[in-house]
């Protein structure tokens, strides 16, 4: 049996959830039942990559451990999976594969261990002990290069990362290094000799040219003491397996590579090699360093690597938090069926490229396309045979006597026109799949729509129906249409597998269009006298102002929760939701307290030091301030905290603050409140202020004396 074997990236658990991961595995979800129809034994690959500094980091920050870390947001990638129905209950993934998993580790080692055996192209050891000293990105888990960094303004100041604009960490200490400079010819030939490895062939050239202008070889373990996070190296634990060697694996251990119980669960021998799709960021990795482990273990390198592009928002910039032009998944879910979510990130995006993302947009084609487009072919057709033919899929035969009365109709007694322009379309949507052109093959999908939309038109049925001599034309029709819509639910099934599921149970038909092949499909094997079902819409039309009211409405609601924007400034008692206990050694001045103490006036009610403590109050420096656009009382900050990078912090007080005036002020800052959005932008924090008299008005809490920033308040 033929095998497909696609992965998605694992995502890094170092931030929650987002677009861009839910893309990429609908694309491979797409592929996945594609190939399921037409005979492939598939596999499908999501998950997660836990390890790393960063997520040790996160945990240390959390006070939680990297595991607990890790275990959290896998979980809410499998909930939002679920709820996109991209799981395996919903016939999406085969595995939510997380590298914390103990047969990714034996995987991983055994990977090692043949490495660091094998030779590599010029007969040298391919793993050596070396000393490595460099500036280093904990949010990349990369050593940086001159061009990848920005020097630091200060003398001796560390440089930042260009990515994150992070302050980068000089790392010097024993490393084991991958020859990866030994592998460049290799390489070559390799994008030489398969023009498919590396796809599309802008991001082929990227890669030829990267490997062209020399490599350098690659640092690929951490010591323990510096990294603890991670997969030891075989025999030597006091190193750490550290970044790609580890994430890469996982595609070949998932499947059983160095663990038995997997090959039985899935088959390395049986899947691999697999077709890689990854965003265009992480191309490299993808397309240059992991052939090269894999060759210098002796294995066979990945089938395809496929490079797609960003989605950005409406007006084509990046997707941010700061910009608060995120696209929120909860708010996808909420709005909009998944069928049209797929179908927009199918249609509407060219594989490969950038493309635009938004809710009007998506609004625009679920409208045109899918509830005037499909959705109406459909139910006027079963309509149709409901109200003509009894509910029951007339008989596509002409006779020959009835042949001039089927042609005055405009109707060709020959159905053998429309059955080969449809089979060519179904072989032109099969190519464009294959060559990953799903929005191309959709179109083609689209071409039958319109001309079966068309024959309706012309042929006008309920014309038809008038005349007995006009019996037979209409019932050809009406079969005709019918048979069509039959292929189209198996052609678009992988596209909108519960959309088409439907349309085939309204058609009468048993099983799903997912069981058959759009190559075996032959034209006329629509059962004549097939009963169809009760007609439902299937795509209902969407209010778009309605609806986008509605959509920014949940944005200020569900994120900014009962924050008011003035609320923005004021002492919140909702601080004790966010982050769990610290450590509070030593704290026994709560004791201090007798239990049912008397309030004094005016304080409600006594808190323990521990509660007090939960509040992370922090020195801040104002490093720019401005007015949100259509808010009257809101500025955004963003704020120095002396953290990696400044916080985005939103207050309700523009109506007694000039933003100007607010630069270089230092201020307090409650530091660990759980982020929020107020108009779409992202508040990481509060700002301290009194609230005075009946209107409230804030005055912001400052200092008279010099504080440096990020200095906590006890
Ligand atoms: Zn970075």
């Amino acid at each position: 049996m033929k095998t497909f074997y696609v992965t998605t990236p694992i995502y890094y658990v170092n931030r929650e959830p987002h677009l861009g991961s839910l893309y990429t595995t609908i694309v491979a979800d797409c592929l996945k039942r594609h190939k399921r129809q037409r005979g492939f034994d598939t596999f499908f690959l999501t998950g997660t990559d836990e390890h790393g500094i960063n997520i040790q980091r996160i945990a240390e920050r959390e006070r939680i451990t990297p595991r607990q870390h890790a275990d959290r947001i896998a979980d809410l990638f499998k909930k939002m999976f679920a709820m996109f129905h991209l799981d395996t209950e919903h016939g999406g993934y085969d595995i939510f594969m997380r590298t914390t998993e103990r047969f990714h580790y034996e995987g991983v080692s055994e990977l090692w261990r043949r490495v660091a055996r094998g030779l590599s192209p010029k007969g040298r050891e391919n793993i050596y002990k070396g000393f490595y000293e460099g500036w280093f990105c904990a949010s990349c888990a990369a050593y940086k290069t001159e061009d990848e960094y920005k020097k630091s303004e200060v003398e001796g100041g560390s440089p930042r990362c260009l990515e994150h604009n992070i302050p980068l960490d000089r790392v010097s200490e024993e490393s084991y290094f991958f020859r990866l400079s030994d592998y460049a010819e290799t390489l070559l030939e390799l994008y030489e000799t398969r023009a498919d490895f590396v796809r599309p062939d802008s991001r082929r050239n990227e890669v030829i040219s990267f490997v062209k202008s020399g490599l350098q070889d690659l640092s690929v373990s951490r010591l323990k003491t510096s990294v603890s996070w991670g997969i030891p190296v075989p025999d030597d634990p006091a190193h750490i397996i550290y970044l790609w060697i580890d994430a890469l694996s996982n595609y070949i251990t998932a499947i059983g590579f160095g663990n038995e119980e997997r090959e039985k669960a899935a088959g390395f021998e049986k899947f691999w090699p697999a077709v890689h799709l990854v965003g265009k960021d992480i191309l490299r990795f993808h397309a240059v360093y992991w052939p090269a482990f894999l060759i210098a273990a002796g294995l066979e390198p990945p089938h395809t690597v496929y490079a797609h592009g960003m989605l950005l928002d409406g007006e084509g910039r990046k997707m941010s938090k700061t910009l608060g032009n995120t696209i929120d998944l909860e708010v996808l879910h909420r709005f909009f069926q998944t069928d049209a979510i797929r179908y927009f990130c199918l249609r509407e995006v060219v594989f490969g490229q950038d493309a635009k993302f938004s809710y009007e947009a998506l609004i625009d084609r679920a409208n045109s396309d899918l509830a005037s487009g499909l959705g109406n072919l459909s139910s006027r057709t079963l309509t149709m045979i409901n109200r003509y033919c009894d509910g029951a899929v007339p008989s596509p035969a002409i006779s020959e006597e009835k042949y001039l009365a089927a042609k005055r109709a405009g109707v060709d007694p020959d159905p053998s026109g429309l059955a080969s322009a449809i089979e060519h379309a179904r072989d032109q949507f099969i190519l464009f799949i294959d060559d990953y052109a799903f929005s191309r093959a959709i179109e083609t999908a689209w071409g039958i729509v319109a001309r079966v939309d068309k024959m309706l038109s012309d042929a006008k049925p309920w014309e038809l129906v008038k005349s007995d001599e006009q019996r037979q034309t209409l019932n050809a029709v009406l079969y005709r249409a019918a048979e069509s819509l039959r292929w189209l639910c198996v052609l678009l099934y992988p596209v909108m597998p519960e959309a088409t599921a439907k349309i085939f149970e309204q058609l009468g038909l048993e099983g799903s269009p997912g069981q058959l092949s759009p190559a075996e499909l032959t034209w006329g094997e629509l059962p004549e006298g097939t009963r169809i079902n009760e007609v439902k819409a299937l795509f209902p039309r969407i209010d778009k102002a309605k609806t986008m009211a509605e959509i920014e409405k949940m944005d200020e609601q569900t994120e900014g929760t009962r924050a008011t924007e003035a609320d923005a400034v004021q002492g919140s008692p909702t601080i004790a939701e966010t982050k769990p206990e610290p450590p509070m050694r030593g704290a026994t001045e709560a004791d201090a307290v007798p239990e049912g103490a008397q309030s004094p006036e005016g304080v409600k009610s006594f808190i323990e030091i521990t509660d007090f403590a939960k509040i992370e109050l922090r020195v801040g420096e104002v490093l720019t301030a401005e007015r949100v656009p259509k808010s009257d009382k809101l500025l955004r900050f963003t704020i120095d905290l002396g953290e990696e990078s400044p916080r985005q912090v939103l207050a309700g007080i523009a109506e007694y603050y000039e933003p100007e005036k607010m630069v270089g002020r230092k201020l307090v800052v409650v530091a660990n409140l759980k982020p929020r959005k107020l108009r779409g932008f992202e508040s990481q924090g509060m700002i301290l202020a009194a609230s005075i008299g009946e209107e409230g008005r804030p005055v912001i809490a400052t200092f008279t004396e010099d504080v440096p920033n990020g200095a906590r308040l006890k």
